[in-house]
């Protein structure tokens, strides 16, 4: 029988999230049940390895009172790259602290880089752990939902909404850029919520035809349509621009530096432009520079006054960190509640180094490494364009079925907001 586990501590790791607070919430009331203690540590693993006793507090349900509809989260988060660098050695301070603290297991509210790190815990010092998926990027493979999401969404949307509204009246075109790293999962739904006229994402670039999309705004602008949405997740890329071009003007730039005729800020712009740029920034320049030569065309073939000078006026919006504050939507608030109470039932029933998950739309768990590992298998598959067959054969069944998920569910939404557009 598995020894029950008396204290634990719960940490906040990674890009912070709407629902994070929900879920130290529902880790602290639901562990009363069991008669387990909790330490809430501050700046996650950072504070975890280099601030014992200040960044270790034990919660109670007074801690927690009244947190449930704010944003951010009250035990700060930290990105700590030493961790990565030194895994092992990081790991054993970590640990050291932990056992100061009489801490027998963790639960970590973070992204998959925070259970990798949960892991690095496991691995070296035998601390357990389970995680809970928390991002709004929505971006982890084992599960169909991340905390903050939702909220995520709503903020997006609410920016649309609104620039819709002054598009109508103004007759634009806004692009907006919304977050989500490599993942377009925000960009999709938003997209389909706010009838943008297309979408571009990562994990589907081919899809987005620039000429195509440019084509279709141009002629419904000629049908009367008044405004525009176009959404970018920020990660989405310009397949069109070839790569010999990028560097070809890199180089050139290189070498006006080299010979004083720019400086060090311009020579970073190059840099920037070709191989920062956001495609979101390209598609605006392109969209009005190519409306205005359209309707050159047709208002010299047609001499329709008006039709004069037009051309799609365009605006650029970057969502960027607004969507990750603001107070959670009830969906983020409850799905945290179910996931820091199944968080803790494992741990009481002593089932642990798993990953709380939302699986064919239920709570469930899975074995952490499991996790990670469908997780690493799908990001290469993203960035090759091809698996291993062997290692495909490896994959437990959930794994398959979640990698299959994870393809078919861009590809799915991708046909939504094409069919759902407003041209
Ligand atoms: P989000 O996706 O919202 O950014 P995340 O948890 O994936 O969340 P990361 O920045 O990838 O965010 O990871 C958070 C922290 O977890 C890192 O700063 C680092 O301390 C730790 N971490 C990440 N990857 C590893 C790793 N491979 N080994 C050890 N620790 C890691």
């Amino acid at each position: 029988m598995a020894v029950q586990i008396k204290k634990i501590a719960v940490i906040t790791s990674g890009g912070d999230c709407q629902a994070m607070n929900a879920a130290i919430r529902a880790v602290v009331l639901a562990a009363r049940k069991y008669d387990i203690e909790v330490v809430g540590i501050s700046d996650g693993y950072y504070g975890m390895t280099y601030h014992y006793p200040e960044a270790f507090k034990a919660l109670c349900a007074d801690e927690v009172e009244n947190i449930i509809g704010c944003g951010g989260t009250v035990l700060n988060s930290a990105r700590f790259d030493e961790f990565e660098q030194d895994p092992e050695g990081i790991a054993r301070r970590a640990a050291a602290n932990l056992g100061k603290a009489g801490v027998e297991a963790l639960v970590i509210i973070g992204g998959d880089g925070s259970f990798r790190g949960g892991l690095d815990l496991l691995k070296y010092c035998n601390i357990p752990c389970v995680g809970i998926p928390a991002t709004i990027d929505n971006d982890i493979v084992s599960t169909e939902y991340t905390l903050g999401f939702d909220t995520a969404l709503r903020n997006t949307i609410e920016v649309c909404d609104s620039l819709r509204d002054t598009c109508n009246s103004h007759k634009r075109c806004n692009v907006v850029e919304v977050m989500g790293r490599k993942a377009g999962q925000i960009a999709l739904h938003a997209a389909i919520a706010v009838g943008a006229s297309a979408v571009s994402i990562p994990e589907a670039p081919g899809a987005f035809d620039e000429d195509k999309v440019i084509d279709r705004m141009i002629e419904a602008r000629r049908n009367g349509k008044r405004s525009f949405l176009v959404i970018f997740a920020e990660g989405a890329e310009n397949t069109g621009l070839p790569e010999n071009d990028k560097k070809a003007a890199l180089d050139a730039a290189v070498r006006d530096y080299d010979e004083g005729k720019i400086d060090a800020k311009a020579l970073t712009d190059v840099a920037f432009h070709n191989y920062k740029a956001k495609y979101s920034e390209q598609f605006v320049s392109t969209l009005r520079s190519r409306s205005l030569a359209a309707f050159e065309k047709y208002y010299a073939e047609t001499g329709n006054i008006d039709f004069k000078g037009e051309y799609i006026e365009t605006k650029f919006m970057r969502c960027a960190h607004m969507s990750r504050g603001g107070r959670p939507t009830t969906f983020d608030r409850v799905v945290a509640g179910h996931m820091g109470e199944a968080a803790i039932a494992l741990i009481a029933e002593g089932k642990l180094n798993r990953v709380i998950c939302v699986h064919d739309g239920r709570i469930a768990d899975m074995d952490m490494v499991e996790a990670i590992s469908v997780d690493s298998f799908y990001r290469k598959f993203r960035k090759t364009g091809s698996y291993d067959e062997a290692k495909y054969n490896e994959l437990t069944d959930l794994q398959k079925k979640l990698f299959a998920y994870r393809l078919n569910v861009s590809e799915h939404l991708l046909a939504t907001a094409a069919a759902l557009s407003e041209i």
